[in-house]
């Protein structure tokens, strides 16, 4: 496994972001959703790093079977969505590869009557977007790799890795 993203330079990245979206709501309460599975690392640590007022949500989405790398179609289930009609939300997820994962899921919650929506987060693989998505918060730009760890599986493995690294043959 070779390291790109060392646990030491993530934590003070989110802590950062986090200093950002605090400026940016000072005085709306913020409905944060994540995308299972991914986002947990870099839901539960950047939350932490909040003194606002917010609620959690969370929406599973899956594009990626098994030991395959590349995607396969994508399935949104909205099953563990709370109500977040009129909400302020800010949407998470581990990696904007495509843009199509969160392109969709943008879509969707604009239909569920949101009052506003943002979109954070921790990796970019520039040049890869299909779809255009400018995140409103973001950790880093990577080089196209497949990365695990801090969240990100190969066939569920690897989520625990407190690092980001590129799986090696
Ligand atoms: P997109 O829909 O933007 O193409 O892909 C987003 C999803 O694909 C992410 O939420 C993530 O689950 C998965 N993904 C994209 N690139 C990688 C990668 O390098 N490693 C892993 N483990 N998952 C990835
Ligand atoms: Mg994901």
């Amino acid at each position: 496994m070779k390291v790109l993203l060392s646990a030491e330079k993530i934590q003070e990245r989110i802590t950062e972001m986090a200093a950002a979206i605090a400026r940016d709501y000072p005085d709306r309460p913020v409905t944060f959703v994540g995308v299972l599975t991914g986002c947990l690392m870099f839901l539960a640590d950047l939350i932490r790093h909040l003194d606002i007022r917010c609620r959690i949500g969370l929406i599973q989405a899956s594009s990626y079977r098994g030991e395959a790398t590349t995607a396969g179609p994508l399935r949104i289930d909205p099953a563990l969505l709370p109500d977040v009609r009129g909400k302020h939300v800010i949407l998470l997820d581990d990696i904007l590869d495509t843009g199509n994962t969160l392109a969709q899921i943008v879509a969707l919650l604009k239909g569920l009557e949101v009052a506003s929506i943002r979109t954070a987060v921790l990796l970019r693989k520039k040049d890869r977007q299909i779809v255009p998505l400018e995140p409103d918060y973001l950790g880093f730009d990577i080089p196209d790799a497949f990365v695990v760890g801090y969240g990100l599986d190969y066939n569920d493995e690897y989520r625990h890795l407190p690092y980001i690294g590129v799986l090696e043959e």
